[in-house]
Formats: C-alpha cells, sequence, structure tokens
C-alpha cells in the first residue's frame, strides 16, 4: 500500500478525463467539492455518449454547479478506429443524453479552442509532480499525448483511472471493463509506460453503492443542482436494478477514482506491472505481464480493496455540501 506522506493531502491539481455519463457527473462534482483538489480542467472524451454530448454535458453541469472551468475536446474515436457509436447499454444505463435524461440550460460558455491532448502535455509541464490526471473513460487521450510529448510520463504525479479488473470479472465481457474495451489498444500503452498509475477497477467500485435514501438527501436540499443530480443518480440507480447489475444500489465508479487521487488511504493496492490483452481472445483484459514481473519498481498500484465505510460517506458529504449551494 501507499506510504503516506506529510503532503500527499496538499492540494493538488487535477484533470479528469471525462465521457460524461451519470457516474462522471458525480466525480466532476466530487473534485470541485473537495477543498483538497484544484481542479484546473475538464477533458471531453467518447465513451458513455457521443464526444460532442459528453463536452456539452461537462459544461452543462460546471454552469449548475457555478464552477468556471475550461473544457477541452479529446478525441472522437479509439486509436485503431475512426468514428465511434455508441452503444446502446450506454444509453440504457446513463439516458439517451448520457446524464440521465435531465434538461439543463444551454451552456452559455463553449469549449476551448486548444484541444485536450495538448492541454494534458502543456499541463504535466507547468506543474509536473503537483498534477493528477484522472481519466475515467477510454484512455485515447492519454495515449495520445504520451505519442506526442513521452517526456510527460517521467513529469505528471500520478495518473489515478478508472478502469480494468483484476480480482473480478469484467462487465462487457468475462474479463473486460468497459472503459478499457473502448480501446484497449491505448490502454496498453499507458499500462506499459513510466507513468505512475493506480488503478481503480471494478474491483473496488462495484463495492461503493450509493441508495435512493443517499440521492433523497440531495432532492430534499431544495435547490437546483440538488434535484438534479437527485434525478440524474436516480434513472442511474434504476438501470442498475433492471439490468440486474446490482439490485441494492448503483457503483460510484468514477467518484472513487477521484477519492482514490486524492486520499490514496482509500484503498489499498498491490504493486503490479501491468499489461492490457488487445488480441481478440481476451481482449481488454487487465492483467500482470509476466515477461515483467521482476521489476523492482512496478509503475502499476493496481486498488484491491476499498474502505467503502469511509469513503461514501465522505463522498456524500463533499457533495451535500456543494450541492446545497447550488
Ligand atoms: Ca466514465
Amino acid at each position: 500500500s501507499f506510504t503516506l506522506e506529510e503532503n500527499d493531502m496538499a492540494t493538488k491539481k487535477m484533470i479528469l478525463d471525462l465521457d460524461t455519463g451519470v457516474d462522471d457527473a458525480l466525480a466532476l462534482a466530487y473534485a470541485i467539492a473537495d477543498p483538497n483538489i484544484d481542479l484546473i480542467g475538464v477533458i471531453a472524451s467518447y465513451g458513455n455518449n457521443l464526444l460532442e454530448q459528453t463536452a456539452k454535458n461537462s459544461l452543462q453541469l460546471l454552469e449548475l454547479l457555478g464552477q468556471d472551468v475550461p473544457v477541452f475536446k479529446g478525441l472522437s474515436h479509439s486509436s485503431t478506429t475512426d468514428h465511434f457509436t455508441v452503444m446502446q447499454v450506454s444509453k440504457e444505463i446513463h439516458g439517451n443524453n448520457g446524464i440521465g435524461d435531465i434538461s439543463l440550460p444551454e451552456p452559455r460558455h463553449q469549449v476551448q479552442i486548444k484541444d485536450g491532448v495538448d492541454f494534458i502535455i502543456e499541463a504535466a509541464h507547468q506543474y509536473s509532480k503537483d498534477l493528477i490526471v484522472v481519466p475515467t473513460g477510454p484512455l485515447t487521450n492519454l495515449a495520445a499525448a504520451l505519442h506526442r510529448d513521452p517526456q510527460i510520463s517521467h513529469l505528471i504525479g500520478n495518473v489515478t483511472l478508472m478502469g480494468g479488473a483484476l480480482t473480478v470479472e469484467g462487465n462487457v465481457s468475462e474479463v473486460a471493463e468497459a472503459n478499457i474495451n473502448q480501446d484497449a489498444e491505448a490502454a496498453n500503452e499507458v499500462f506499459t509506460s513510466q507513468l505512475p498509475i493506480t488503478m481503480v477497477g471494478l474491483d473496488v467500485t462495484l463495492r461503493t453503492l450509493l441508495t435512493k435514501s443517499e440521492t433523497q438527501q440531495w432532492r430534499n436540499l431544495g435547490t437546483q443542482a440538488g434535484i438534479a443530480y437527485a434525478e440524474l443518480t436516480d434513472l442511474y440507480i434504476d438501470a442498475y436494478y433492471r439490468l440486474g447489475i446490482d439490485k441494492h444500489g448503483c457503483a460510484i465508479h468514477d467518484p472513487l477514482a477521484v477519492g482514490v487521487a486524492i486520499d490514496p488511504s482509500f484503498v489499498t493496492t498491490l504493486a503490479l506491472p501491468m499489461k492490457v490483452i488487445t488480441s481478440e481472445h481476451n481482449y481488454a483484459r487487465t492483467i500482470g505481464d509476466k515477461m515483467r514481473l521482476n521489476e523492482p519498481h512496478p509503475n502499476v498500484r493496481v486498488a484491491i480493496n476499498v474502505n467503502q465505510e469511509r469513503f461514501v460517506p465522505v463522498f456524500m458529504n463533499h457533495l451535500t455540501n456543494l450541492l446545497a449551494n447550488h
């Protein structure tokens, strides 16, 4: 597990790379609410929806939450394809618009002209070890940034990603988790780079459950943001029930990555050199790389256990405080 140093909890610069669906929306609110996080930018990825839609969702949510954080466009499809089509199951889980089919005012701001991949590179040079990158969708943008400027793998302080599954089955296939499955080739490049990575996968995220008793607390705040977040999360909880993913609540996958990024003590980890399978059989499986097992300093830590009894209340406190004021 991590060695906690004095300054580990100091304010960090964070970039969120979101394919803004419901749990991304929750992660965004968490990153805004936690005073230890200085959110310097949001990158839009394809994934739960088309890039144009996820970018719009992020802009609308930031405005709902009273934030002036720049949104950048990432890449609109995987590194091995020339287009992207939203999977039907994504619409069933996240709603047709990705954020539970709630309706928000048209965004007043637009996405930045600079592209998201360049933004990662510039931030890496500017902030170096103080920068945490948190991808909660496909790893296409981060892999592209590594291609454009390999030096960033030695600059960025940490990448804490939501994705993968080591000790449990996947959610797309027996072995594949959805984010990794979108672009296993990009994910493999990220995992096998020199980047310091914390993998927050299904091993831990499926243990963090939110229920309608929590969303009712947000609705009861009576604020625009409280009601909106209750509604979009309830659709997600209903989908989890209807599709038999979990009958007790919804997993707060992406918020856990934000939480672990700023407070690694939420999880226990296994240090392991990882790779991602890119051949057809077992496509997108995240697994230890047997060719590198004896590397003295593995670049990946895989979260294999989570203190959900501590994490969920911390998440709730942050969100409720934020939603109460917007
Ligand atoms: Ca996501």
